[in-house]
């Protein structure tokens, strides 16, 4: 194990009920975090900051010259990491935007193998990307020097694309915040964070004794507030751990491996249930409202309270879909470990995600279907334990996994009870035939590269 190389991971700490005001008091403050996020969004997200976001101190001086800490008296334990926070989203957006334009000036036929040379070469050193934007001079960089290339042409195409697809951060839901390591203390099994009064602190009674000395961001609840804690935890390095499996990630079964073997089976029907349950519950409350509705019509001011009261409280209800949630990703988790401590691989092959209509899926629909909501969290935690575990993950580009057969290579027929090969008869579930043709053309492009003998593997 080499000293040194560490993976964070979230370690959550939940406080007691806490009173009224001081929920009224963290809710204060996560709504001014979220206003200074979005005046830092507002003012550095545009074409002209780009050059600017690094370092970040250069802007958080800026932002609190602005004055607008003093005018919501922000304590800096909450104002500093909002800043912080802002620049790292808006930073985020500049990289899914610089990928967006490389896999279009990659398609992009109009372009010569030098014009791609160059618009790469820009799009990966910001100040001159910068410069590009602004129309200002810049010193052409090392790598493009006497290319081939009508530099104007180049750099409109560039700033045409990047107007076109450049967005803006969105705002938070309001709900968390997150505080610097200056701004809290812990005394009397309390984490005791700054208040708007200097040297005054509030304290959050905490369920359990866990301390942390890094910057904590704090989920509000309804009742409580959620810790999240950053906890180093060492790289594990295995020596028994080779080989390489080849998973589909599917909505039913989780994982289904090119080896036949199934992890996470229930997960689709224990989602699928609450997917259910939930618009179930949803219907109810509809008709509920529209009885509350019709009471208040009528003037029966009692029938409405009564409805308001028992049916139409969001307490419950929110506490048993958390509670499913929390259930849902517990066996996620334990069944991603349960897969890495039997199959012991050194790398793992998966397919990389298919955007739908390349905007993310909206939270409304996610709410309806929370199978294809899991997707994103099952690779999340899978990507994370790899890194945990040093296992490679790899991700191939899904094209053709999914319609021909695995075996003879045919275009195959997906039918509700499976996938069938017309031309060699081949039958296997949807998932299983995926996972096979993800071991196929992974190593079909390895072999192109290292010329190996490749072994066909008979089924
Ligand atoms: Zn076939």
């Amino acid at each position: 194990m080499s000293a040194g190389s560490t993976i964070t991971k979230t370690v959550w700490q939940y406080s007691e009920m806490l009173p009224e005001d001081t929920m009224v008091f963290l809710r204060g403050i996560a709504s001014d975090y979220g206003k200074v996020k979005n005046y830092t969004y507002k003012r550095y997200s545009g074409i002209k900051s780009l050059g600017r976001l690094t370092p970040v101190f250069d802007i958080m001086r800026e932002v609190r010259h602005s004055g607008i800490r003093t005018q919501l008296g922000l304590p800096s334990a909450y104002f500093d990491p909002a800043i912080v926070e802002a620049v790292a989203d808006i930073k985020g957006m500049w990289g899914m935007l610089k990928n967006r334009i490389g896999t279009l000036i990659a398609a992009n036929e109009n372009l010569s193998d030098e014009d791609r040379l160059y618009l790469r070469t820009v799009l990966k050193l910001d100040k001159i990307y910068a410069a590009v934007l602004c129309c200002e001079d810049y010193e052409m960089p090392k790598r493009a020097q006497g290319l081939d290339i009508d530099v104007e042409r180049l750099n409109n195409l560039l700033r045409r694309l990047t107007r076109k697809y450049l967005t803006k951060p969105k705002t938070g839901g309001g709900d968390y915040f997150s505080i610097a390591p200056s701004g809290y203390a812990y005394r009397d099994g309390a984490i005791c964070i700054a208040s708007r009064t200097a040297g005054q602190r509030i304290p959050i009674p905490l369920k359990d004794n866990q301390i942390c000395d890094r910057q904590i961001r704090i989920c509000i609840k309804n009742e409580y507030a959620a810790l999240a804690l950053p906890v180093e935890t060492t790289i594990k390095k295995h020596k028994d751990y080779n080989g390489t499996i080849y998973i589909h990630i599917g909505y039913q079964d989780m994982f289904t491996l090119s080896n036949g073997v199934v992890y996470g089976q229930s997960l689709g029907a224990i989602t699928s249930t609450e997917t259910q349950r939930l618009m179930q519950k949803n219907k109810e409350r509809a008709k509920m409202r529209a009885l509350y509705q019709d009471s208040i019509m009528s003037g029966e001011q009692e029938q409405a309270e009564c409805i308001a009261a028992n049916n139409l409280g969001t307490q419950k209800y929110d506490r048993r879909k958390e509670k499913e949630l929390t259930k849902t990703q517990a066996l996620i988790n334990t069944e991603i470990n349960r897969m890495l401590a039997t199959e012991k691989p050194e790398r793992v092959v998966i397919t990389k995600p298919v955007t739908i209509n390349k905007t993310k899926l909206a939270s409304k629909s996610a709410n309806r279907n929370m199978t294809r909501s899991f997707n994103g969290y099952v690779r999340e935690r899978l990507s994370y334990k790899c890194r945990l575990h040093s296992i490679e993950l790899v991700e191939i580009n899904s094209k053709g996994t999914g319609s021909i057969c695995s075996c003879c290579g045919a275009e195959g027929k997906r039918q509700p009870d499976g996938f069938v090969c017309p031309s060699c008869g081949y039958k296997a579930t949807i998932a299983l035939n995926g996972a096979r043709n993800i071991e196929n053309k992974h190593n079909s492009s390895k072999n192109v590269k290292t010329k190996k003998n490749f072994k066909t593997q008979v089924g």
